[in-house]
């Protein structure tokens, strides 16, 4: 019981780690620069840590582009103000995903390039054979250690979320970030922030200070509020993993 829950605790941190630096920070923003071994390793390390969601930076920085540039207008790909509810809305946000990877986009990808690419690690981590392996891993893991009897079943409800852990953290940020919680900057969208310590996202509920300063690596603007995902940036920034772009970066 207790190695279920802590992986799934683990699974959804590093999951979304991966996604809030390296992705988002990094691939779509470029805050910070690092060599081409630490690019490799966290590219490395967001494979593994999405697993069976895994997320293809090209798709993910050029898409998370446009929603910037168009931020709740009608080409924005995920906004909440356009759908009913939230499983059409990320319904659209994949259509625009697998377009940007087939080439759909063109336009869009003239717009912004700057993001890192592994072709081959990509087409294997996009495979049936990565996605539906990482599954099955995660199935066995809990086969393996959840307890027989009880109500101790009911655990095996969380796999869906393992399975579909990035576009889970995705319907969370893009849904509540564009509709619930405080405005700090007055932007022409709707982003909000959500929580004042943001520990459920490390940081991605900051919505509207993040749109307010698009390539800030702290996404808390008031002394008040908190970005887990900060500290870590500044840590691995002391120790020479990362360089903090401070052309970009007012902080
Ligand atoms: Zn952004
Ligand atoms: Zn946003």
């Amino acid at each position: 019981m207790i190695y279920i829950l802590i992986f799934f605790v683990a699974h959804w941190y590093l999951s979304l780690f991966s996604q809030t630096f390296f992705l988002h920070r990094y691939a779509a923003h470029k805050m910070f620069t690092m060599t081409p071994f630490w690019e490799r390793f966290w590219y490395l390390f967001l494979y593994i840590t999405q697993g069976s969601s895994y997320l293809l930076p090209r798709g993910y920085a050029v898409m998370h582009r446009m929603h910037h540039a168009y931020s709740d207008t009608e080409k924005d790909p995920h906004s909440p103000h356009f759908f009913k509810e939230v499983f059409t809305m990320m319904m659209e946000t994949k259509r625009i995903y697998y377009g940007i990877i087939s080439g759909e986009f063109k336009a869009e990808e003239k717009f912004y390039k700057n993001y890192p690419v592994w072709d081959k690690l990509d087409k294997f981590g996009d495979s049936w054979f990565s996605r539906i392996g990482f599954g099955v891993l995660y199935t066995l893991f809990y086969i393996y250690f959840v307890p027989a009897g009880g109500w101790y079943w009911l655990l095996y409800l969380l796999l869906p979320i393992h399975y579909l852990m990035g576009p889970v953290h995705g319907a969370i940020v893009n849904w509540s970030g564009h509709k619930y919680g405080y405005r700090n900057w007055d932007e022409d969208d709707h982003s909000r922030n959500s929580l004042f310590w943001d520990f459920l996202m490390m940081g991605e509920l900051f919505q509207n200070n993040h749109h307010h300063y698009g390539a800030r690596p702290n996404f808390a603007n008031k002394w008040w509020e908190f970005d887990p995902t900060y500290p870590i940036i500044r840590a691995l920034d002391a120790i020479g993993i990362i360089k903090i772009n401070l052309s970009s970066a007012k902080y």
